[in-house]
């Protein structure tokens, strides 16, 4: 079998195009000219802000950290029916029931825990909780770290964020 070969010509090059020069300065021109674009454009349409030091507004539909919700008596609100953890995509939600002293409660979550760093923030535990035990309201995400462990969100931490309300913690909703 023959195989056709199509030879291509290399194009040739004058003196000025072989030392690139002239091609650097219309790269350095089109850098330039954005730059200057940038600084004589009028401040407000720049949408560049000096995180931390200036924060933007989170959008109306900000999904928070998660927080669980408080009885009138302080107790957690939540009865560990598994809900949240079973709708959950990311598999992020472990739970531990345990039965409850008073004999009205049934279940109580012993332990709690949502993985920060495989959640997907899709708002669908908030969805799927019969009691409204669970929220995605408080308006601020999981700082960063660098210990693993801090991920972890517990039923204590995520119960003390319940014991304030929302708009307490930058959330928009007052509840
Ligand atoms: S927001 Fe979505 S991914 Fe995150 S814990 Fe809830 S259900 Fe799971
Ligand atoms: S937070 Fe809601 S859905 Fe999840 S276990 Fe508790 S009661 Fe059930």
């Amino acid at each position: 079998m023959s195989v056709e070969v199509k030879s291509v010509e290399r194009p040739k090059r004058n003196f000025w195009e072989q030392t690139y020069i002239p091609e650097i300065i219309k790269g350095l021109g089109v850098t330039l000219g954005h730059f200057f674009g940038v600084v004589a454009r009028p401040k407000k349409n720049i949408f560049t802000v000096s995180y931390p030091d200036v924060k933007r507004d989170y959008p109306d539909r900000f999904r928070g950290k998660h927080r669980l919700m408080l009885r009138e008596d302080g107790q957690v609100r939540c009865v560990a029916c598994m809900c949240c953890s079973t709708v959950c995509p990311a598999n992020c939600i472990h739970i531990t029931a345990a039965e409850h002293d008073d004999p009205n409660i049934e279940k109580y979550p012993e332990v709690f825990v949502i993985d920060h760093l495989r959640c997907i923030v899709c708002g669908l535990c908030v969805e799927a909780c019969p009691c409204d035990a669970i929220r995605m309201d408080t308006g601020t995400h999981c700082e960063p770290f660098t210990d693993r462990n801090k991920a972890f969100l517990d039923r204590d931490l995520l119960m003390q964020l319940g014991a304030h309300s929302a708009a307490e913690q930058g959330g928009r909703y007052s509840a």
